[in-house]
């Protein structure tokens, strides 16, 4: 019988009705929301909807205010905020604090954060202090209608698996979500909303961690948000043929993405890889060069509007998913590419555009 399997508990499941909401946390960095925060309150919205709950907002930080407001655009009924010099710059303590705080007053249902490295790591740490489970880098969520339980889906075993996390005993029920999984709602900003403030209730001197220097990377590279992600793979041969990919990525206003591949044999840094264990991407262009196509690398960039690849070998899996594939040296079809661009921009810019509308006005693209 199933009640017997070890593990499987056969008690009751506890009244959970003064549980009530879907929370989205707000990541941001020094006021600067992550573009998953939005994407969250998106998916919450649908699920709210679903089941006749509000959705909130759970923005900390300093000075910001302004995230509140873009919470509630975003599709936010409510935004719990805490808003105090002590939470100025990220720091697992304190942040983990306020949360559990807000979470232990409020006590939402559900709670969402993005899996990035910073939602990872107090989404963790909240579900620690406040004595519940978590739901680790979710690609899918749903919500049943009867009794509220959240469905956090997810790719196992090297993506042949799809698992579905459920957290029956304990509430709020948490998940970190990717990335660039769901799309960003469009915001409203005649949308309103309530902005309930609290108190973080901790001291700087109570704070175990100081930050004494805030250093920006030199070179960030924002996948989760590209329109155009040119990738390259280990048919690359190493990582000065790299440069090809950036003139390109350049010279067509993209950025550069990557396998796991080339990662790996340190052409290129982690912040780059496209993947199961990198970033899922959904642009309207992904142009896959001597990328083979293993599921790894297919799982996070299968939802890009339009695929390209380009691959000598026309037997590459990863012509099964591409919209459009080019067999044949990248070496040589990559500059060309590049200077074909550069020539039809100058061109542009010299002769004006190719087709101009008829009312004069210019091009629309
Ligand atoms: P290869 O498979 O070696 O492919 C190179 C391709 O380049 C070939 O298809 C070849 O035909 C082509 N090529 C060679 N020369 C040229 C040329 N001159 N012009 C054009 N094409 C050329 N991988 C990821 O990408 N992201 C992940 O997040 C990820 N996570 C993983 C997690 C786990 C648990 C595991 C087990 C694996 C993961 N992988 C991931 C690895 C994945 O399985 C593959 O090994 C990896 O994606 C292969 O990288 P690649 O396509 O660059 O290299």
């Amino acid at each position: 019988m199933a009640e017997d399997l070890p593990g499987r508990s056969t008690e009751a499941i506890p009244d959970f009705a003064e549980y009530r909401g879907l929370w989205v946390y707000v990541q941001h960095r020094r006021g600067e929301a992550a573009p998953v925060s939005w994407q969250l309150l998106g998916v919450a919205r649908q699920m709210a909807q679903q089941i006749g709950v509000p959705v909130a907002a759970a923005v900390l930080g300093h000075n910001v205010r302004h995230l509140a407001d873009d919470a509630i655009k975003y599709g936010a009924d409510a935004v719990y905020l805490i808003d105090d010099p002590v939470l100025a710059d990220y720091r697992t303590q304190a942040y983990a604090h306020g949360m559990a705080a807000l979470i232990h007053k409020h006590k939402p249902e559900v709670v969402l954060y993005g899996s990035t490295i910073h939602g990872r790591d107090v989404a963790g740490a909240v579900a620690t202090q406040v004595g519940t489970g978590l739901a680790a880098d979710a690609t899918e969520l749903s919500i049943e209608e009867e009794g509220h339980l959240l469905h956090a889906s997810r790719p196992d075993f090297g993506g042949k698996l799809m698992s579905t996390i459920l957290c029956k005993r304990h509430r709020p029920q948490m998940a970190t979500c990717r990335p660039g999984v769901f799309p960003t709602p469009l915001a409203d900003p005649e949308r309103t909303g309530e902005i309930i403030t609290e108190k973080l209730g901790l001291r700087e001197e109570q704070v175990d961690t100081q930050v004494l220097e805030f250093i920006p990377e030199p070179h960030q590279v924002d996948l989760s948000n590209a329109d155009l992600i040119i990738s390259g793979g280990r048919g690359l041969g190493g990582p000065k043929a790299f440069e090809m990919l950036f003139e390109l990525a350049d010279a067509a206003q993209g950025v550069v993405g990557a396998s796991r591949g080339a990662v790996m044999a340190g052409w290129i840094p982690y912040q780059h890889q496209v993947g199961q264990t990198g970033q899922t991407v959904r642009p309207r262009v992904y142009v896959a060069c001597g990328i083979s196509g293993a599921i790894q690398h297919m799982v996070g960039m299968q939802d890009s509007d339009v695929i390209i690849a380009i691959n000598s070998d026309a037997n590459a899996p990863i012509f099964r998913s591409a919209d459009y594939g080019v067999v044949g040296d990248m070496f040589q079809i990559i500059p060309a590419l590049t200077r074909h661009l550069r020539a039809f921009s100058t061109e542009k810019r010299i002769n004006g555009p190719a087709n101009p509308a008829p009312d004069g006005s210019p091009e629309q693209r």
